[in-house]
């Protein structure tokens, strides 16, 4: 009778164990490729400047697809005066304002990529370098650069990855903080 019951025991542990080594395995369902509708009713001249930004984002990036006019996580205005910037509800969803003024001055399609680029959850970074998209105006008005740099365009591909959390994905820059193997000599 013991003996019966432990190997019944033993069988529940054994089958807790497997349902718990299934979702080990599988943590969360496969993430699917967000896609991003983008609407440009109102953007005015710079339907044209969306279209082409979504296609630089598209191109540098995986786990998202912007896609013209097919619902509006992501509508685009154009306004005159104050700025443009960008206002992001969630990761892929929110709104960009291009200011007429500004694009005037500076590339207008840096501008959008960048705006855009905040709505895919980077930060600004205006460190003056005409080679980081989030730099912004910081580079001057002789920056055209519209292309995000492989660690934006990567940070992109992580945040859409299916770990929404930006401190999540924060944790990722101490990665290359661990200790090295220790080494042997002689
Ligand atoms: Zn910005």
């Amino acid at each position: 009778m013991t003996s019966r019951l432990s190997r019944l025991a033993v069988a529940l542990v054994a089958t807790a164990g497997a349902t718990l080594g299934v979702t080990v395995a599988n943590p969360a369902p496969a993430s699917a490729a967000m896609t991003i509708c983008y609407n440009t009713s109102q953007a005015g001249a710079y339907a044209g400047t969306a279209n082409q930004s979504a296609s630089i984002w598209n191109n540098a990036t995986s786990n998202l697809t912007l896609s013209a006019n097919c619902g509006s996580n992501l509508r685009i205005y154009q306004i005159t005066g104050g700025g443009s910037y960008a206002v992001r509800t969630s990761l892929g969803n929110g709104r960009v304002y291009i200011d007429t003024q500004q694009a005037a001055q500076y590339s207008p399609l840096r501008i959008m990529t960048h705006e855009i680029g905040h709505i895919l959850g980077l930060p600004d970074n205006y460190n003056g370098n005409c080679a980081i998209l989030m730099s912004g105006g910081s580079a001057g008005t002789s920056c055209t650069n519209p292309y995000p740099s492989t660690a934006e365009a990567n940070r992109v591909s992580s945040l859409f990855a299916g770990t929404f959390s930006a401190t999540d994905r924060s944790a990722d820059i101490f990665r290359d903080s661990w200790p090295a193997p220790l080494t042997t000599v002689g």
